[in-house]
C-alpha cells in the first residue's frame, strides 16, 4: 500500500510542489478536476498534467464508470489505497470533538468522539482526555497513530497568524501561556496547524457543505459568543494578526454592557449564550423551576413553544442580521452560513437573521434572486473539526501561512 507520508514528503520546484498540493487536495475531498484547480488554486491545465501523471503513476484513479482522460473535467479522482490518517480536533470553551479519517476515503467517512467539557476547567487538564480521544478515533479506522500524517486545531479565540499562537492579550479562561497545538504536537509527534474556529468552519463549510464551492463564504459561529470566518476564494481571511471576522466585537450598543474584550455594547454581549439565559431569567424572575441553564436546554424550550425563549432566540436573530447587514455591505458574500449552537434554533433564529439583513443591507448585497444565499450550517456540530483536519492536510504544504511551527521531527511533512 502506498504511504501517505511519502506522498507527503518534502517537493521542490513547481512541478513537483503542485503535484503535492493536488494529492493534498484529493486528500481533502475525492472530486471534479475543475473543482481540485479552484480549491488549489491551479490553473486547470496544471491540474490535468498532474492528474494524468498521478493516474501513471498509480496514485490516483478516475471514480468507477469514468475516466481520468476521456471525461476530461467532469471525472472525479480519487486516491487509490494509502495508508495514513489525518485528525482534526475543536477544543471549545465546554466541548471536545475530535474527528479522524483516513486519506484515501470520501470525506463524511470521519471517526468522531466528542465530550461535553472543554477548556473552561484549564487547558492542561483536559489534555491527556484529548490525547485519549485521538487515540480512540484514530483506531476506529483501522490504523494507529504512527499513521497519522495531519493534524489540526480549532480553538475560539484568535490565532496570530505570523507566530500560529494566541493573538495578544488573550482572553479567559485561555492564557498566552497555552498552546494547545504545541502541547499536542509534542504528546503525539505529529504536527498540528491551529487556527480560529470560526475561520475553520468557514474553510469545512467551503470544502464539503457544498456542491460548486461558492467565491466568498462568510460562516458565523454564534455559541458562547460569535465570530465569522470569511473565506475569499482559496484563502481565509485572517488580517494581520488574525483579528480579522471579530464580528463578536462589532459595537452594536453604545451605550450597552461593557464587554470582556473591554469594548462597550459588543454583539457578543448581546446574544452571547451566558446573555441569552441571562435574559431569560430575568423575564421569569421568581420562578425556582424550568429556567433554563444552558443554551441548548434555551433554544429547546423554544421549540416546545416557551415564549419568553423563543423571542429571546427570536431577538438575537434580529441583532445578528443587523451585524451580518454591516459585513454584507464590506464583503458582499455569495453565502452566508449560520454555524454553532445558535443555528440549532433553525428558523426561529434564520428567519429574523434573514428579515433584518434584508432591511439594512444594500438590497443588491443580499438578493436571492442574484444568488446571494443565507442558510444553516450543513456540517452541524462537526464543522469546525472538519476545518481542522483540512487544514492539518493544508499545512503540510507549508503554505498555510504561519502555521508552520512546531513542525515535529519526522511527522513525514515538508517546512515551508
Ligand atoms: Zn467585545
Amino acid at each position: 500500500m502506498l504511504e501517505a507520508r511519502d506522498l507527503l514528503g518534502p517537493a521542490t520546484g513547481t512541478r513537483e510542489l503542485n503535484r503535492k498540493k493536488m494529492i493534498i487536495e484529493i486528500m481533502i475531498k475525492a472530486d471534479r478536476q475543475s473543482r481540485i484547480a479552484r480549491r488549489s488554486g491551479l490553473s486547470q491545465a496544471s491540474v490535468s498534467t498532474a492528474v494524468q501523471e498521478l493516474a501513471e503513476a498509480g496514485i490516483v484513479e478516475a471514480e468507477k464508470g469514468t475516466e481520468v482522460r476521456g471525461r476530461g473535467r467532469s471525472a472525479q479522482v480519487r486516491l487509490r489505497p494509502v495508508r495514513g490518517v489525518a485528525v482534526g480536533v475543536d477544543l471549545s470553551h465546554d466541548h471536545v470533538t475530535v474527528v479522524a479519517r483516513r486519506v484515501d476515503q470520501h470525506f463524511d467517512r470521519i471517526r468522531v468522539q466528542q465530550r461535553q467539557d472543554g477548556a473552561h476547567g484549564g487547558l492542561r487538564r483536559l489534555l491527556p482526555s484529548i490525547v485519549g480521544m485521538i487515540g480512540d478515533a484514530v483506531e476506529e479506522t483501522g490504523q494507529t497513530l504512527d499513521d497519522v500524517v495531519a493534524a489540526g486545531i480549532s480553538v475560539p479565540r484568535m490565532i496570530d497568524p505570523r507566530t500560529g499562537r494566541f493573538t495578544t492579550p488573550v482572553l479567559p479562561p485561555w492564557t498566552e501561556h497555552d498552546q494547545p497545538a504545541e502541547e499536542l504536537g509534542r504528546l503525539l509527534g505529529v504536527h498540528f496547524a491551529i487556527d480560529n474556529d470560526a475561520n475553520l468552519g468557514a474553510m469545512a463549510e467551503q470544502t464539503y457543505g457544498m456542491d460548486e464551492p461558492a467565491e466568498t463564504v462568510v460562516y458565523v459561529k454564534a455559541t458562547t459568543g460569535v465570530g465569522v470566518g470569511i473565506m475569499i476564494g482559496d484563502k481565509l481571511l485572517r488580517g494581520q494578526r488574525g483579528m480579522a471576522g471579530e464580528i463578536g466585537h462589532l459595537t452594536m450598543d453604545r451605550y450597552g454592557e461593557v464587554c470582556q474584550c473591554g469594548g462597550r455594547g459588543c454583539l457578543d454581549s448581546i446574544v452571547g449564550a451566558e446573555s441569552l439565559i441571562a435574559e431569560v431569567r430575568q423575564a421569569l424572575r421568581g420562578n425556582t423551576i424550568d429556567v433554563p441553564v444552558t443554551l441548548a436546554s434555551l433554544i429547546e424550550k423554544a421549540h416546545a413553544g416557551d415564549a419568553v425563549c423563543a423571542r429571546v432566540l427570536k431577538d438575537a436573530g434580529r441583532t445578528i442580521g443587523l451585524a451580518l447587514a454591516q459585513l454584507c455591505n464590506l464583503f458582499n458574500p455569495h453565502l452566508v452560513v449560520l454555524g454553532g449552537e445558535l443555528a440549532t434554533g433553525r428558523e426561529l433564529i434564520l428567519g429574523p437573521c434573514r428579515q433584518e439583513l434584508q432591511r439594512y443591507a444594500l438590497a443588491g448585497a443580499v438578493n436571492p434572486a442574484e444568488g446571494f444565499v443565507l442558510r444553516l450550517s450543513q456540517l452541524g456540530a462537526l464543522a469546525e473539526a472538519q476545518g481542522a483536519l483540512i487544514l492539518g492536510l493544508r499545512s503540510c504544504h507549508g503554505d498555510e501561512g504561519g502555521r508552520t511551527v512546531n513542525r515535529a521531527v519526522g511527522s513525514g511533512v515538508s517546512s515551508s
